[in-house]
């Protein structure tokens, strides 16, 4: 009989109950013990959610980040935080958020601390705390957490199956704070490793799932090796190994993972497809095969009649050896489509969040069990939604599919290469040398979030809102002249968010109410459905930005840049269509994206930035596919940007601190001016402009707007001279690493007034 089981479940809960305890944990409002209660009564709902499953994750809750918990499972925490006298839990929270709340409990006696470093975990939009390794890292095993999880599983009488980040991935996911290398901890971990299996097979476990995503991913000799000294050492244990890899495909690690001494492999077998054939070879005779054939990583329906026609003769042949399961963790989904009000019950019926995947899994297991027919009437009504999206006009709109078979290369051309466009451009901006300007917002202030709630609430009707708007856009103009910025921004006060606001512009975009995915820690994210051909509102003609930005030029001479979100930000920021390819999706949002910059341009804007600030996030896991996914990306934003003609301005914006490994790419957008971070990286980043030769001009960032520290004229000067070692000043801008919503006018206005007098002065010294 096929096992169905589960990977991991969101921990944030339906309605983010674990969000809103842990931030008034932090204020202070409520206890730990409360804290840890409603973590308990999460884990009991999210287990009875999976009933009917044959195994069920425990393990895969944490307060903050699961790798975190397994620093602290392996007893690997940073020597910052080894002699704090509290609890643990708040020891936890240090190490996840920097040195502890204000009054808090041992503030006095242990101090503050800074936070372990936050990275994106794969290449999903989920981000783990970094583990830290020394040459001298020792560890220590602490399995009491997942004892206690086990203990409340069993007690609910759930048939549980821990879950553990492995110690080829936990080695490789961290960082080495000195030079050492971090494989040569590896002899030091296993045994810890080992320790932790013994004492959970004590404990009656029978499987335990041992996450090694990194298998998805190339991987050199060492890393190969460190695969099979690593299981070899663990395979005494005496309980069954299933060993999880997801979010992509095993490709040449296939022979590897299908040899690795554990009892089952599970994949990823939406992503990783193509592998089955020929693992059904490669995997050892009395092996489980865990498929995981409901997407993970999107909310739509599974077509469970073709997920059917395929594993059926699989069960056939692999018997009680094929095991079923969602692809990966459904901790990247949202939880319950049932509690989504607004959406209509036609488009509902497509989508499927984490309860409703669960609900196919147990439908697919129980074809599988006592045929098709058992589950006649979910199978028909499944049928049914597919083919009615498929079918549906909301869905396909002809005249963007025309667009798209237009594309040309010419469409992503300028008229003239860089020199000839920056001189025609200076002519008409007339700017200073290291001309200053802001990367479009300013703070989104107290009051502009009141009304923009109480206009969603009805309360406030759609012109009073717009005046509101205008006030505020009036109030940064003014603002940005009395500092005496160059080019100046309207300061993004109507937009709640870069991605939703253009999305809710757009056809082909839907959005839920409670469709919440953790980003990390209490942060979550609603990420905007792209479910439809793509096109700008009243057959294309609708422009999205075109009132407020002229509004903001009418308002000064000075020239005001036109801010837009970039299409293929906007698609990695996106729950995106699986009936389509992301590149056919970005060309989509690329013509629309194009169709407003030419507006704005129409309508006298001489200066347009297309923000692409999550360019880098969409890179494959595997650098082999790198260039595959450049090429369209760059293309995408070509189309979107390169309408103009030679006399406007194009900007772009990356708020990143890597160009090294995609700067071609990055000169290949051909932006005439691009801004990015680099304040805290001491410009040091621009080496990679450098050494490439980038031919555009660049405002690197000298203004962290993370802090809320100003900086002094002094540094900003200082940072500016380091950056024309690197390029040459007439090519460059001066500004902040991103926008300015997160903070307040009063640090705002301090640091532009360095920022401009800091460009006055490095202009006199020229
Ligand atoms: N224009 C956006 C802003 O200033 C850019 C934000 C970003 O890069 N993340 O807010
Ligand atoms: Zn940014």
């Amino acid at each position: 009989m096929t096992t169905i089981h589960n990977l991991g479940f969101p921990r944030i809960g339906a309605k983010r109950e674990l969000k809103f305890a842990l931030e008034s944990y932090w204020k202070g409002e409520i206890s730990r013990d409360a804290l840890r209660a409603l973590g308990a009564q999460l884990r009991e709902k999210h287990w009875a959610d999976q009933q009917g499953l044959d195994l069920l994750p425990v393990g895969d809750f944490a307060f903050y980040d699961q790798v975190l918990d397994m620093s602290f499972t392996l007893g690997n925490l940073p020597e910052r935080v080894q002699d704090f006298h509290g609890d643990v839990l708040d020891n936890y929270f240090r190490v996840a958020r920097g040195r502890s709340a204000q009054g808090a409990e041992h503030a006095q006696c242990c101090g503050g601390v800074a936070a372990g470093e936050m990275t994106k975990w794969f290449d999903t939009n989920y981000h783990y705390i970094v583990p830290e390794f020394t040459a001298a890292t020792q560890f220590k095993l602490d399995a009491s957490r997942l004892l206690e999880q086990l203990a409340e599983a069993r007690a609910q009488g759930i048939r549980a199956k821990p879950v553990i980040v492995g110690p080829v991935t936990y080695l490789s996911i961290g960082k080495a704070k000195d030079e050492s290398n971090k494989l040569d901890l590896l002899q030091r971990l296993l045994p810890v490793y080992a320790e932790l299996l013994e004492l959970l097979a004590a404990h009656g476990v029978e499987w335990v799932q041992i996450d090694e995503p990194i298998l998805v991913t190339e991987l050199d000799a060492d890393w190969q090796h460190a695969f099979n000294a690593a299981y070899h050492h663990l395979k005494s244990a005496r309980l069954k190994i299933l060993l999880a890899t997801y979010f992509g495909q095993l490709a040449e690690n296939k022979y590897l993972a299908a040899n690795l001494p554990v009892a089952g492999l599970h994949i990823d077998a939406i992503n990783g497809h193509d592998d089955v054939q020929q693992l059904l070879g490669l995997l050892p005779a009395h092996k489980v095969l865990s498929l995981g054939v409901i997407n993970g990583r999107n909310i739509w329906k599974t077509d469970l009649g073709a997920v059917l026609d395929w594993v059926e003769p699989l069960a056939e042949r692999l018997g009680d050896r094929l095991w079923l399961a969602p692809s990966c963790s459904l901790l990247h989904v949202p939880v319950d489509l049932g509690s989504e009000q607004k959406l209509d019950a036609e488009f509902k019926s497509w989508l499927a969040f984490a309860l409703q995947k669960l609900d196919e899994l147990r439908v697919l297991g129980q074809a599988l069990r006592s045929g098709r027919a058992a589950v006649g009437s979910e199978l028909a009504d499944n049928a049914r939604a597919l083919a009615a999206r498929r079918a549906s006009p909301r869905v396909h709109n002809p005249a963007v599919q025309a667009a798209v078979a237009q594309i040309t290369a010419q469409l992503g051309r300028r008229h003239s290469g860089y020199a000839e466009r920056a001189a025609r451009q200076a002519a008409q901006l007339q700017l200073p040398a290291y001309p200053t300007t802001t990367i479009g917002s300013f703070p989104q202030t107290a009051e502009i979030r009141r009304a923009r709630r109480e206009f969603k609430a009805g309360w406030l009707d759609a012109e009073a809102y717009r005046l509101a708007m205008r006030a505020e856009i009036e109030r940064s103009v003014r603002e940005q002249e009395a500092l005496d910025l160059d080019v100046l921004v309207h300061g993004e006060a109507e937009r709640n968010d870069m991605v939703e606001y253009f999305g809710e512009q757009l056809d082909g975009y839907a959005f839920s109410q409670f469709g919440w995915v953790q980003s990390y820690g209490s942060r979550c994210v609603k990420p905007p459905i792209l479910f439809g051909d793509i096109s700008r509102q009243n057959n294309g003609t609708k422009a999205m930005t075109v009132e407020w930005i002229t509004y903001a030029q009418s308002l000064t001479p000075k020239p005001m840049k036109g801010m837009l979100t970039g299409p293929v930000t906007m698609l990695n920021w996106s729950f995106v269509r699986d009936d389509q390819s992301r590149s056919a999706s970005c060309r989509q949002l690329a013509l629309a994206i194009r169709e407003e910059v030419l507006d704005l341009e129409r309508a006298g804007v001489r200066v347009i930035q297309i923000d692409e600030a999550a360019l880098r996030e969409g890179l494959p896991l595997r650098r082999s596919q790198w260039q595959g996914y450049l090429h369209w990306a760059v293309e995408s934003f070509r189309i979107a940007a390169n309408g103009v003609a030679d006399e406007t301005q194009i900007h772009t914006h990356m708020c990143y601190s890597e160009f090294n490994d995609i700067i071609a790419s990055i000169a290949d957008m051909d932006a005439d001016v691009i801004t990015i971070e680099t304040s805290r990286s001491d410009m040091e980043l621009l080496d990679a402009f450098d050494s490439f030769n980038y031919p555009n001009e660049i405002g690197p960032g000298v203004y962290d707007i993370h802090s809320p520290n100003i900086p002094t004229q002094e540094h900003i000067v200082q940072l500016m001279r380091k950056a024309a070692e690197r390029i040459p000043a007439k090519r460059l801008w001066v500004n902040p690493d991103c926008g300015l919503k997160t903070r307040q006018w009063a640090e705002v206005i301090p640091a532009l007034q360095n920022m401009v007098k800091a460009a006055k002065q490095l202009r006199e010294l020229e």
